[in-house]
């Protein structure tokens, strides 16, 4: 008895000690626990996998929204904390579609979910007849003098591509020609109809098995038909590199050989093929609204006030779907409840600490990323503050603490002055950084910081890193293979809490420091990004 209380009276000292020393005026560090707490509430079962439009995901967000107005936040919305975005859904009714190869008059049916699937991406059209050509990678790229239609007749025809890029292409422009928009502005400049897609077999995130699942699933678009660019692809095909030798037959290539290439990111040939692609797709169209959130924490300069850090992540992901080991809900804990929760918590975590950064902060909460990143789209085409007025982007999606943060990837990390604020918070922290150790994956341009780098604001987005060729390696790719758009995307894996909350400190330091800084960050004078910038007009 004595002795639990002496103990009692010791641990309570000790706990009084700890929070007088905390720093005043200053957020405390995170340990973890209550961003664990947000994604554990985000990725529960009844959000239902928050898709977008969907009840689960209107759920999660009336979440955030109550947690925002407890903690003291400020609507920053158009309708309170909410910017509604509306869309167009459409989702392929297989059993009244279908694709066949044509060759020597003979049409050689492909089995839909086996052989290749119809991308909803683009509006497909109902019918589509035309020859095939083997464009190589698919790629045009002027900075580079690089033309994989140059002397190829594609006019009226259907390209055959393989994803990836040659070695010598740098990343950033790899990832950007590769992106849908920049893809179908390339098709529209040579004329051709569609694009069937074989993925690089040597970077594939998810085995064909697992992709073909959501293959009728709905996709959707922007409803405002100027920001959608794709409107003039007629056709978007994907196939199974597995039975990708049906394509080539009787062509002077296999594609056995093309893929070995490709996987060595060496130039590929591009020639005509023997075969001619029928196509016939029957899509169903939908109205769908959803929207983002956003929330302000105010500037305390006076002048600066009036300009704003965007911190982001997706709120949506991919609701219910196929179920894989009886498990249907697509919790997306990590994808992106993490970064969901991670934002949440350093919106309340300033706004309690009463922290005043001179510019003002924005947490957004964006919709339909999954879906091509519209939500973010819409938002930095339309911005709920003055346009101009956003002097950085810093995204969080699927920051995967799963082993312990020594290491930070950041993606953009030599295309802006961000990247020397964010190496100066990670050194303090004891953290090192680097680029992106798998450009081919295109990451840079995978999640919503690209839809502000397309407006020309310098953003990053960074990850709990880890070496090629280490044991992190390993666990970082068996994650990608078994939880990635899995159902197992849940709240029963394990994660590495001390790793999250030193992550969330380093988050919430680059923001304030971009939030202090004299100036704005800019674009390096050798990134290939800086081309977005819109150039003020200077009167005479
Ligand atoms: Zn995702």
């Amino acid at each position: 008895m004595l002795k639990r209380l002496l103990v009692l009276v010791f641990l309570s000292t000790a706990l009084h000690a700890q929070n007088s020393s905390a720093p005043q005026g200053n957020a405390a560090s995170f340990d973890g626990k209550s961003w664990w707490n947000y994604v554990k509430v985000l990725a529960a079962d009844d959000m239902e996998g928050r898709e977008t439009g969907s009840e689960g995901l209107r759920k999660a967000q009336a979440y955030i929204v109550e947690q925002l107005k407890s903690a003291g936040l400020e609507p920053a919305g158009v309708n309170g904390f909410y910017q509604p975005v509306k869309f167009i859904s459409r989702q392929i009714d297989e059993s009244a579609s279908g694709l066949a190869l044509v060759r020597n008059g003979k049409d050689e049916p492909l089995v839909l979910g086996q052989d290749a699937m119809f991308s909803t991406r683009v509006d497909l059209a109902p019918e589509v007849d035309a020859p095939l050509v083997f464009a190589g990678y698919g790629l045009r790229v002027p900075e580079k003098d690089y033309d994989d239609f140059a002397g190829l007749d594609v006019k009226g025809k259907v390209v055959v591509i393989i994803t990836g890029s040659p070695s010598d292409m740098p990343a950033p422009l790899a990832s950007h020609y590769q992106s849908t928009s920049e893809r179908a502005r390339t098709l529209r400049a040579v004329g051709a109809v569609g694009m069937i897609s074989i993925a690089n077999p040597a970077a594939m995130d998810i085995p064909w098995s697992r992709m073909t699942l959501a293959r009728t699933r709905p996709s959707m678009a922007l409803a405002d038909p100027a920001l959608n660019e794709s409107q003039d692809v007629k056709l978007l095909v994907v196939f199974n590199p597995a039975d990708a030798e049906k394509l080539f037959a009787g062509s002077p290539y296999q594609f056995q050989q093309l893929a070995a290439l490709a996987k060595e990111r060496k130039e590929l040939p591009r020639f005509p093929l023997t075969a001619s692609i029928k196509a016939h797709a029957t899509v169903i169209h939908k109205d769908v609204e959803s929207g983002n959130i956003v929330a302000k924490l105010p500037g305390s300069d006076p002048k600066l006030k009036d300009e704003y850090v965007v911190l982001s992540a997706h709120i949506d992901h991919l609701g219910i779907g196929e179920p894989i080991n009886g498990d249907s809900i697509y919790n997306g804990a990590m994808d992106n409840g993490s970064g969901s929760a991670l934002i949440l918590d350093i919106a309340e975590s300033l706004q309690r600490s009463q922290a005043k950064p001179k510019r003002s902060l924005l947490f957004l909460w964006v919709t339909a990323e999954e879906k091509g990143l519209l939500g973010s789209k819409y938002f930095a085409a339309h911005p709920t503050v003055a346009k101009g007025s956003i002097v950085a982007d810093i995204n969080t999606d699927m920051f995967l603490p799963i082993y312990p943060l020594k290491l930070l990837t950041v993606y953009g990390l030599d295309e802006s002055s961000l990247g020397w604020m964010v190496r100066d918070v990670a050194q303090k922290e004891g953290v090192t950084v680097q680029p992106d150790p798998e450009p081919l994956r295109n990451s840079f341009i995978r999640s919503d910081q690209y839809s502000f780098i397309r407006q020309g604001i310098p953003s990053l987005a960074m990850q709990v890193g880890y070496k090629p060729g280490t044991p992190e390696a390993v666990t970082h790719k068996q994650w990608l293979t078994e939880r990635y758009h899995a159902p197992s995307d849940d709240t029963n894996q394990p994660v590495d809490l001390a790793a999250a909350g030193k992550f969330e400190d380093i988050v919430q330091a680059l923001a304030m420091k971009v939030a202090d800084a004299p100036a704005r960050p800019q674009w390096e004078n050798t990134s290939f990004f800086r081309r977005f910038v819109v150039v003020p007009n200077v009167g005479p």
